[in-house]
């Protein structure tokens, strides 16, 4: 459950296309719910999803968690950098290549930043539908910036790739800290 100074509100986006591929999407959920003064509030379906881009390669699995944390952006962002490298993610990528695990800060409360290597709210949100779909099974929230909804954003998305729900679901607290 939020505790009083877990006050900021943040959803993440997670992405996986190489082994295990919802396993490692459970596994950064599990990572993030082991950082101290943050805890995890709703959880998306996972989707199975078409790779964006020309780079042949494996589907994704996509999922969207909410967490409430008293972490600035900065902090938070470093945190799911560790989990990438953890998880065994080389810090040099493709931009659009295959990823055992990425890991976006979408939103955090209705705040913006706009700094070097941190953009919030990310940039691509109303781009992907990778993106769109699992946070609106949680959440309808204006995005800051633009001013419209997630659904809204939805309807006007140009993405035309596919993407389903699928099967797996993923669980929360499944960590040692409770
Ligand atoms: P990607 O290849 O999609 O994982 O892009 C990773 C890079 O995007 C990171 O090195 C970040 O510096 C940058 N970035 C900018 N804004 C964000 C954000 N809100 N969340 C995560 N990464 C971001």
């Amino acid at each position: 459950m939020k505790q009083p100074r877990e006050k900021h509100t943040v959803f993440i986006g997670a992405g996986s296309n190489i082994g295990d591929r919802t396993g490692n999407l459970q596994q950064a959920l599990d990572m993030l719910d082991e950082f101290p003064q943050t805890s995890i509030g709703k959880i998306s379906r996972v989707y199975h999803s078409e790779p964006f881009g020309s780079v042949e390669q494996e589907w994704f699995f996509n999922a969207v968690f909410q967490l409430y944390t008293a972490h600035s952006p900065q902090t938070l962002f470093s945190y799911c950098q560790q989990i990438e490298r953890r998880m065994g993610r080389p810090a040099e990528h493709m931009r659009w290549g295959p990823r055992i695990i990425d890991l976006d800060i979408l939103l955090y409360d209705d705040a913006t930043h706009d700094l070097e290597t941190l953009t919030i709210p990310h940039p691509e949100i109303s781009n992907r539908k990778f993106v769109l779909l699992p946070l609106l099974d949680i959440d309808n929230p204006l995005h800051p910036v633009i001013g419209k909804t997630m659904s809204e954003l939805l309807e006007a998305c140009p993405d035309n790739s596919t993407i389903e729900p699928y099967s797996h679901m993923l669980l929360k607290h499944r960590g040692s800290r409770r």
